[in-house]
């Protein structure tokens, strides 16, 4: 299904179903130019998506040529999967070149294995950390073997008859970049900013405080004047100030939800937190929870431990492999 959201530069929005998957669907977008096109992000390396994502470009008359370039914005199954429907007819790719390693670190298993020996040492049983091998996330992953253009901050890109801004935002992921159109005041937000749902921070091995990094990034973009946000899933908007406002304030939330759990209940690891916490997920109680929901909860909650312990208000203590929290009592 394609829609057009913005004339002159004309953009097009095709949406690309996610199947079993909370967020629903993922937004592509297409910048047509006469000269060159622009696609940004693909969904999962899935057949469904496949199918959407060639469909909504026939449909446009996009053929997938050198012509036409892809822009992935972070190393997301959902966003970068179908990159070799792009690097198997000459299309340019431009990424960020740390979330292209990570796609590259990935191949072997070592980036989740790293990340499972971690969730075990936050107390996640062995059990449930098996249930995620199967997780869309890993399955429907993108062949890393493709060539990249490597993007920084403030790069500006020269692509379908447009000056396009990169703008680093790490914190969803230590690489992801948004795209900004400055003169018509577009900007493409990708997973860092979305408008109906929060997005997901988590715990990363090569990136310290993804928390901390995430709200500098918010800051980083909320004064760039905006007339149309475009978000890389659900609804866009028509300003991002107040909605950066907002999620600043669910991470606020989250963090003094953390501390009153650490007092309740003392000596905990994170995956004793996690249940307690207060998840938006229709209902559901935690036992409920889908394995891979409970994946990213209990990164998320080690994402605010995380930011809580560097700020010296909870301490961690490693006993027989498993870390355990305390909130630190200051003398008074
Ligand atoms: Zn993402
Ligand atoms: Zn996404």
């Amino acid at each position: 299904m394609i829609q057009q959201v913005h004339s002159h530069p004309d953009i097009y929005r095709i949406r690309v179903d996610l199947p079993d998957n909370p967020l629903q669907y993922l937004n592509s977008y297409v910048i047509k130019g006469v000269s060159g096109n622009l696609v940004i992000d693909t969904g999962f390396n899935r057949p469904e998506c496949k199918r959407a994502l060639c469909q909504g470009l026939q449909e446009l008359d996009i053929r997938l040529q050198s012509d036409t370039s892809l822009f992935i914005t972070h190393l997301h199954a959902d966003h970068s999967g179908l990159v070799g429907l792009f690097a198997a007819t000459g299309c340019p790719v431009y990424m960020h070149p740390v979330d292209y390693q990570y796609l590259v670190d990935s191949e072997d298993g070592s980036t989740w294995k790293a990340a499972e020996d971690n969730f075990m040492r936050e107390g996640m049983p062995l059990a449930e950390i098996k249930t995620q091998f199967s997780n869309q996330a890993r399955t429907f992953s993108p062949d890393p073997h493709f060539p990249v253009n490597p993007v920084h901050d403030g790069d500006c890109l020269h692509l379908a008859g447009c000056d396009l801004q990169v703008i680093h935002t790490p914190g969803h992921t230590p690489g992801l970049c948004c795209l900004y159109l400055p003169k018509e005041e577009v900007f493409f937000t990708s997973d860092h900013i979305l408008f109906n749902i929060t997005p997901n921070i988590q715990v990363w091995y090569h990136m310290k405080q993804a928390l901390q990094r995430y709200l500098e990034s918010l800051q980083k973009v909320r004064e760039l004047p905006v007339r149309l946000a475009l978000p890389g899933h659900r609804e866009g908007d028509t300003s991002i100030a107040g909605r950066i406002d907002e999620i600043v304030a669910h991470h606020d939330r989250r963090l003094a939800e953390i501390c009153h759990l650490a007092g309740l209940y003392p000596h905990s690891t994170a995956y004793d937190i996690a249940p307690h916490m207060t998840w938006s997920m229709r209902g559901k109680q935690w036992k409920d929870f889908p394995p891979t929901q409970k994946w990213f909860a209990l990164g998320e909650t080690l994402a605010h431990i995380e930011y809580l312990v560097d700020h010296g208000v909870l301490c961690c203590r490693e006993e027989q492999g498993c870390r355990h929290y305390d909130l630190v009592r200051t003398e008074t």
